[in-house]
């Protein structure tokens, strides 16, 4: 189930959703409904989806809450082995959602604060918090950055390279939230230089929460980073993981290096703002698919307000 309908406005849903089922269509091995829920203020009395038809959920819903009649059965099928994913704007949804914020380990952003949980980051290969009292997340430019693998061993790392670029994106830092049984699959470095706080922080994060999965992508902020080939490749083998505990897709030719961005074209185009250019790729002359830049751009666009 791919669960849409409302976004913050720095990330208008539609756009994602379409990547999202692209991506998910083009792994071959998922069948794939879009659901979509009333906005955040509309009338809910009527949306009962039936998630015990589904494996896994793919979120692309970000609000600041949902009534009770729709958190029960979501925390039901969570804490009962169902799947769930979620995907950058949708990882910062539904703050004083105490469930939900158990289920994808950190975030930030909607007001989160220290009331929300510890910083979390990864210091020496260790998943570290730190209880410094403040705000919840924030980001840089969209440039591209180096992720780094910190276990290798999860099967939806397993056989990626151990560094590689990721072409223009929003870095989130500053993450909190209670980080029960949450495991950091990668990283990346969030640069003074670009905003950030010269911490690891978080990119790929695993929960386990009752006897449910959960993969949260914390990258992605539209489809011109939805298009890096890592972003594509961990979220069809998150998705994968999170509904069924396996990963059978090979990783492909064109993943990315620790020297060069790989983006599909095919998926950038479906970005109504890729006619402008791939962000910064596009001043160092990005060339489609297993080309790319790397890290000559000469520096990204600025950031949008929010998140
Ligand atoms: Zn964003």
């Amino acid at each position: 189930m791919l669960l849409d309908g409302d976004s913050a406005s720095a990330h208008p849903w539609p756009p994602i959703t379409a990547v999202l089922k692209e991506e998910l269509d083009e792994a071959g091995i998922f069948q794939t409904d879009i659901v979509t829920a009333p906005k955040a203020d509309g009338d809910f009395s009527n949306f009962k989806p039936d998630f015990s038809k589904y494996q896994v959920i793919v979120l692309n819903y970000d609000a600041q809450d949902w009534p009770e009649s729709l958190k029960t059965p979501f925390e039901a099928f969570v804490k009962n082995g169902g799947g769930l994913v979620t995907v950058h704007a949708a990882e910062t949804a539904f703050p004083n959602w105490k469930e939900f914020n158990e289920m994808i380990g950190a975030s930030g952003f909607r007001g989160r604060t220290d009331k929300d949980g510890p910083l979390w980051f990864v210091k020496d290969g260790k998943l570290v918090s730190d209880n410094t009292p403040g705000p919840a997340g924030a980001h840089g430019n969209r440039i591209p950055y180096l992720v780094t693998v910190q276990d290798p061993n999860h099967p939806i790392t397993k056989g990626l390279p151990k560094t590689w670029m990721h072409q223009g994106d929003e870095l989130y830092n500053k993450l909190r939230g209670p980080g029960t049984n949450m495991t950091v699959l990668a990283s990346a470095y969030s640069d003074p230089a670009n905003r950030g706080t010269g911490r690891d922080e978080p990119q790929l994060i695993v929960v386990n929460y009752g006897t449910g999965r959960v993969f949260n992508t914390v990258a992605g902020h539209d489809a011109n980073a939805m298009s890096s080939v890592d972003w594509l490749v961990t979220f069809q083998r998150g998705t994968e993981w999170a509904a069924t505990g396996k990963v059978t897709q090979k990783v492909p030719a064109d993943f990315p290096t620790a020297q060069s961005v790989s983006y599909r074209p095919n998926i950038a185009a479906l970005d109504p703002s890729y006619k402008n250019g791939l962000n910064a790729l596009t001043s160092g002359g990005g060339r489609g698919a297993g080309g790319g830049s790397g890290r000559g751009g000469g520096g990204g666009r600025a950031a949008v307000p929010g998140q």
